[in-house]
């Protein structure tokens, strides 16, 4: 009855610890909807591939969550530190971390006016601070970066973890860019030799490792682990009832009239799970239409293609879909699958709300 993330454990498992072996000093990454896991799931992983040290070489003593108020999922379920990839500021959820938490929490620091701040609130905090690169997301330049080296050295406070670059995506090489930014680190004088990186390959990291042998590089993953292994993961839905509909009659929540014979057939997710959110418009002119149908594959009929597929058929949307169910339509002729059978879904992993997730 339900959208349910499938995954066999066993395949999921050893693509982990491969993931972790050739990468040494990962620093695991679950924000957001923990990439269809849930954070507080892969918060427990991540205490799990910590246990398996003897078989990857590499301690797992430190996950990444994406904000502060995520915090509260992973911390109970993991004992390492918890590095918050959304920088500090002096407001909200940032300021309301729980005494206890404030040990293990390492902030990311991405402005120096916040440098000050942070360390007058809470002398004793950890932080990195995070460098800005070609992204231009967050993050401090060489000047900046500089000054906040005089600043830490005057205060003599010592919480500094390491300094954090955060990389675009899919860039030919990554290489002449951060061995930019770590040459600005060198220069800065800062008392750390810890870089957090993301999205560099493995060949990226061993390359650095060589060129910067007295650094430690950790990288921050979390696509590339939790959803590397895409053999590993199937997403499938119920269907919940079935209607043979003549050409003609009516159906769904506008009255539609149905354009052909055939099935419709309702199944399980819908909007409030993130299925199917790229609806058609209303403009049904004839050549908007057209259009419509070029980009996102809406058939003749007015149907949309949707992310369902039964016996490897990808089925047409018969309307948008609904909150938590979704009506599909089967043309004649095509097998049409029992109340209760399961489907399969394509869904983006890290957009998509699952009713369970079965580890098998
Ligand atoms: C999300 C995030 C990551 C991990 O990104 P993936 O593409 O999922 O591996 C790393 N660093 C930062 C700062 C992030 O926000």
């Amino acid at each position: 009855m339900s959208l349910v993330l499938c995954v066999d454990g066993e395949r999921w498992r050893q693509h982990l610890l491969e993931t972790v072996t050739a990468l040494p000093g990962v620093v695991p990454v679950a924000k957001g909807n923990g990439y269809g896991f849930g954070i507080g799931r892969l918060a427990r992983r991540c205490g799990w591939l910590d246990e398996q040290a003897s078989v990857t070489g590499s301690r797992i003593d430190m996950m990444a969550v994406g904000t502060y108020l995520e915090l509260h999922e992973a911390a109970p379920r993991f004992d390492g530190d918890l590095l918050v990839l959304t920088p500090w500021r002096p407001l909200g959820a940032a300021l309301d971390v729980p005494e206890t938490l404030n040990p293990r929490v390492i902030h990311t620091v991405s402005r120096l006016a916040d440098v000050g701040d942070l360390l007058g609130r809470a002398p004793d905090a950890r932080f990195v601070l995070e460098q800005l690169t070609s992204m231009r997301r967050h993050g401090m330049t060489r000047r900046d970066l500089l000054a906040a080296a005089e600043v830490l050295a005057e205060s003599g406070l010592s919480g500094l973890a390491g300094v954090a670059m955060h990389l675009p995506l899919n860039t030919a090489s990554h290489l002449g860019e951060v061995t930019r930014l770590i040459n600005d680190v060198v220069a800065t004088g800062l008392p750390t030799r810890t870089i957090f990186v993301s999205h560099l390959t493995p060949v990226e990291l061993a390359g650095l490792r060589t060129a910067y042998p007295d650094f430690t590089i950790r990288p921050r993953i979390g696509t590339d682990l939790w959803l590397g292994q895409r053999a590993a993961l199937k997403v499938t839905a119920t269907v919940l009832d079935v209607h043979a509909i003549e050409r003609g009659e009516t159906f769904g929540y506008r009255g539609r009239s149905m354009p052909k014979g055939g099935h419709i057939l309702v199944v399980s997710g819908g909007t409030a799970h993130g299925i199917g959110l790229e609806a058609p418009t209303g403009d049904q002119s004839l050549r908007s239409r057209a259009a419509t149908i070029a980009r996102s594959g809406m058939d003749v009929a007015g149907f949309v293609r949707s992310p369902f597929s039964i016996d490897g058929k990808q089925r047409l949307f018969a309307e948008p879909p609904h909150m938590q169910a979704s009506m599909l339509f089967v043309p004649s002729g095509a097998r049409v699958p029992d109340v209760g059978e399961d489907i399969e879904v394509r869904v983006r992993f890290t957009a998509t709300t699952f009713d369970r997730v079965d580890i098998r």
